[in-house]
């Protein structure tokens, strides 16, 4: 059974260093077990709000890594589901030990790329592409996802960009940069640390 907001919305962990974890996305980094490669708070905070959780939803998450933008999903929507797609077995255990630990243990990691990983698996409310990104990928997400469907994808690199201004001029939806920086030292002072731009493409179809 899917846990309770009420108990979602109590800190995670129990004693001294209790913190708090809304079931709102944009749970803060260091909740999740990860290698450095994530999608950050408010990143995925943005990616969440496109891919709108409703309760019973499904969602994709392909090139799940950590499995948080999953992960957040299922918190936010009573009887949310998700399937996380990764190639790789280490992020699939943080996956795997992050849905454990975040109250979704109903998380379903599967190993695989994209686009052949997306056959044969349930019918989708919901897809984010944040690693596999292609034309095909893409195709095969639209094809699967049932009406209402959601498609949001992220990238960083020029490369991964130009892919999805080409998909706007396609298929349409919004183009939206995100530009995030984090106040840190600089010496005994405080500066902005910028972190590399995220282009977001999301698509209701
Ligand atoms: N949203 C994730 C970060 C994704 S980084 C998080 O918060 O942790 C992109 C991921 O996509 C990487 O883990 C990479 O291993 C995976 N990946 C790369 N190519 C892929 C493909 N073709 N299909 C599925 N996943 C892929």
């Amino acid at each position: 059974p899917h846990p309770g907001l009420t108990t979602l919305a109590v800190a995670c962990v129990a004693g001294p260093e209790a913190r708090l974890a809304p079931a709102v996305p944009g749970l803060a980094d260091d909740l999740f077990a990860h290698d450095g490669v994530m999608t950050k708070r408010e990143v995925r905070a943005m990616t969440l709000a496109r891919l709108a959780p409703l309760p019973g939803g499904m969602l994709w998450d392909v090139g799940c890594g950590c499995g948080s933008v999953a992960v957040e999903w299922m918190r936010a929507a009573r009887g949310a589901r998700a399937v996380g797609i990764e190639p790789r077995a280490d992020r699939r255990a943080l996956a795997a030990a992050n849905a454990r630990r975040l109250g979704t243990p109903g998380l379903e990691i599967r190993e695989g790329t994209a686009p052949d990983a997306l056959a044969g698996l349930p019918a989708p409310d919901a897809v984010f592409l944040g690693g596999g990104l292609s034309e095909a990928a893409v195709d095969a997400a639209r094809a699967a996802l049932r009406p209402r469907g959601r498609l949001v994808a992220n990238a960083v690199t020029l490369e991964s960009e130009a892919l999805l201004l080409a998909l706007h001029g396609r298929l349409g939806g919004d183009l939206t940069r995100i530009s995030i920086s984090r106040a840190a030292p600089v010496g005994t002072r405080t500066g902005w640390r910028p972190s590399m731009d995220v282009t977001q493409w999301s698509l209701e179809t």
